[in-house]
């Protein structure tokens, strides 16, 4: 009874709408099954992985104690009044016909307590709610309520320090929202489990499965030393765990106050054995990192490197090309600028004329209006200067674009004036200045508008035609040369291919590919799996191109020469990434020309390309390294990924905004690819998605494809 071959944490969470990430549901597992924490975004999930987990321990006859940051009881004489017996697991069977939880964590405990309260004398014991709820026997302010007749604490957190009551329905540590609605679950789980599950302190753990409460602070200070977790909860989670698998648990659970009390009230496990628990972990001055462990859990004696790590190696290991050459600026769409553009000249060059209308120096108007001046003989108009000076006290027909002629300051707009072809009258008030614009109020001139590296839109080309800029220094195309591997390939779609055989998908995406991110694509064609033809291929592709993408062979099967030969003649670099699809990637050098050794898999060649080539090919052509720009939607999609390795999902966007997932994660299908419209990226670490979480969509777009 001593010790429990498992034992999971629970950080327990009363959002009302599925949360991942820092305050949301996180799962600590330690003892015979550890594994990195669990992020889990809804109660009603976390409710089936633990089912789960206790279907496991009873099929291994293993023990399990689950231990939950919640309360399980509230202060005495609570359960009594509210239930008739003084007992905390009557409240729980009390809520269980009460709380409402749906799958997406929509829940009526706000409700539940107000009617609560409604059951006590006075105003309370419950308090804390949004703004946005008005009920009136929930008070929104703790020092609102009077005369419930309850303690705030129970005895268990008297020796908790920073415990909060279970009283505190809302904003920071407000246990009792997450209690009330954990302990409606648990009794409903404790019902499925009768025979087999106990609920200390209330019950003798004397069964395979045992609940019991527990608080995340009783070990602050290995929490605090801690590096490498995703959050704060997941090294709380996972390092109590731990605490609890190594504790005596006799001690632990022996009798820790009056058996009445522990019956109401329960009792926090753990409290008062800070010391012991902190003395079961590891002194945090001589524990690495634990970021190999938790967030990227591999199998033993393998080296996968993280995504965000190989990114930075990618980005310290290449340069941009120097060449550059002069092009004409009507050319120059999706070049890459080597030099600064400064305006040779200012937008406008001239002040001009905004509207079709009537021109003079406000200075004439005199008084409040309406004025009427006398007109000029002749008119400005674009293109068409008028030569001489407008005398103060008269007007000038001007039209839109017109250089504001010598002698006016201001316009008013035609539709705001009435004329006979000799006047011109019109009604105050007249800003000075209106209607005008400012010689170089756009672009002063010599001014530098485009930076180095910018990688020329349409409308960067219509505003250097602007500024007086013909001609443009720019990097030399990239040269991107692509080249098939595999005995199984055909090169040639419209040939008849024997069973054995494929045709080669990959090479003319990554042709076309390196075409719309505006560089010069090389084809290599293809070659045989074979060490000969792929050193020939690769000779011709150094000569050739700047930078080869190979595909196929680049994992470590029998067949994989192109690692092979990269290994041994080209000083590979790399490596086996974290990332689902396509870990094996090669990166190395082919006499000095960088080889970027793509998987096989079109799938997984692709999102490789996405994810790596992209920020690659983009700093050696001298536009920097780029970052996909993604953003958050809703998910229209259910998911559980261990953590592990990044995904990527072949997504798009339904006609409600939400990403939808390819049918098949499959990374054979390349009709997923083609049906997809961008990537949804899940997190190294490990996650649940349920439909309404927010998660990170990298449209294809994003990519410049
Ligand atoms: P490999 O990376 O060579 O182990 O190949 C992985 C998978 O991708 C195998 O099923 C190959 O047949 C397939 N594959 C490799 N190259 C291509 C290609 N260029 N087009 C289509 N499928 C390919
Ligand atoms: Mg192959």
């Amino acid at each position: 009874m001593s010790r429990f071959e498992r034992v999971l944490v629970v950080d327990w969470s009363a959002n009302s709408t599925p949360k991942l990430g820092a305050d949301s549901i996180w799962i600590g597992r330690a003892g015979k099954h550890p594994q990195p924490p669990e992020n889990i975004a809804t109660r009603a999930a976390t409710m089936d992985v633990l089912r789960g987990e206790i279907g496991a321990a009873l099929a291994a006859g293993e023990r399990l104690l689950i231990a939950f940051d919640i309360g399980f009881g509230f202060p005495r004489g609570f359960a009594e009044h509210l239930t008739g017996r003084a007992e905390a697991l009557a409240v729980w069977d009390w809520l269980a016909d009460r709380i409402e939880d749906d799958a997406q964590n929509r829940n009526n405990r706000f409700e539940v307590a107000a009617a609560i309260n409604r059951r006590f004398p006075g105003i309370g014991p419950f308090w804390g709610r949004p703004n946005t709820r008005d009920l009136a026997d929930l008070p929104a302010k703790g020092n609102a309520r009077e005369g419930h007749g309850l303690e705030e604490l129970r005895a268990t957190e008297a020796i908790c320090s920073g415990a909060h009551p279970m009283w505190k329905l809302y904003t920071t540590g407000s246990v009792g929202s997450q209690s009330l609605l954990a302990q409606a679950h648990l009794a409903r789980l404790r019902a499925e489990f009768a025979e087999v599950l106990r609920v200390w302190p209330m019950e003798a753990p004397d069964r395979l499965v045992v609940l019991a409460e527990t608080y995340l602070s009783l070990i602050d200070p290995a929490v605090k030393a801690a590096r490498g977790y995703a959050c704060k909860d997941a090294a709380q989670v996972d390092l109590l765990a731990r605490a609890f698998h190594r504790a005596d648990m006799a001690q632990l659970m022996a009798a820790p106050a009056a058996p009445e009390i522990l019956r109401e009230e329960g009792w926090i496990l753990g409290a008062g054995h800070d010391a012991a628990l902190l003395a079961n972990l590891p002194d945090p001055a001589l524990t690495p990192p634990r970021l190999r462990n938790d967030c990227f859990a591999m199998p033993q004696g393998v080296d996968w490197v993280p995504v965000d790590l190989a990114l930075e190696r990618l980005r310290a290991a290449l340069h941009p090309l120097t060449r550059m050459e002069e092009v004409a600026t009507h050319q120059a769409g999706g070049r890459v600028l080597a030099a600064p553009l400064h305006a040779r000249r200012a937008n406008p060059p001239a002040a001009n004329s905004a509207v079709d209308g009537y021109g003079f120096a406000h200075a004439s108007l005199a008084g409040d209006g309406p004025y009427t001046l006398p007109l000029v003989t002749g008119r400005a108009a674009a293109g068409q200067p008028f030569a001489g000076t407008v005398p103060a006290g008269q007007a000038i027909r001007v039209l839109t674009g017109a250089i504001l002629p010598a002698g006016v300051d201001t316009v008013v707009l035609e539709e705001d004036c009435a004329s006979d072809g000799a006047r011109v009258a019109f009604d105050g008030p007249v800003k000075p200045r209106a209607n005008t614009r400012k010689a170089g109020e756009d672009v002063g001139a010599d001014a530098a508008f485009l930076p180095a590296g910018r990688v020329l839109t349409p409308a960067d080309l219509a505003l250097a035609s602007a500024l007086g800029v013909g001609r443009v220094a720019v990097h030399e195309r990239l040269r991107v040369g692509v080249l098939s591997t595999g005995d199984e390939l055909l090169s040639d779609p419209e040939t008849e291919a024997l069973p054995h055989q494929i045709y080669d998908a990959n090479r003319p995406m990554l042709l076309e590919i390196a075409r719309r991110w505006g560089y010069a694509p090389v084809d290599l064609g293809q070659c045989k799996d074979d060490p000969a033809q792929i050193t020939a291929a690769l000779d011709r592709g150094a000569q050739d191109c700047d930078v080869i993408l190979t595909s196929g062979g680049a994992s470590a099967g029998d067949e994989d020469h192109v690692s092979r030969l990269l290994r041994e003649q080209g000083n590979l670099s790399s490596w086996r990434i974290a990332l689902k699809p396509g870990r094996p990637l090669a990166l190395a050098l082919w006499q000095g020309v960088p080889v970027l050794g793509l998987p096989g898999n079109p799938v997984a060649a692709l999102v490789c390309t996405l994810i790596f080539g992209r920020p690659a090919l983009s700093l050696m052509a001298g536009s920097g390294w780029y970052n996909p720009q993604g953003f958050l939607v809703e998910a229209a999609f259910s998911k559980r990924k261990k953590a592990g390795r990044r995904e990527y999902l072949r997504a798009r966007l339904d006609t409600e905004g939400r990403a939808e997932v390819f049918r098949s994660e499959g990374s054979g299908r390349i009709s997923g690819l083609s049906w997809a419209e961008g990537l949804v990226e899940l997190p190294d670490g490990a996650a649940s998605i349920e439909p309404g979480i927010m998660v990170r969509y990298l449209p294809f777009t994003s990519f410049g494809l």
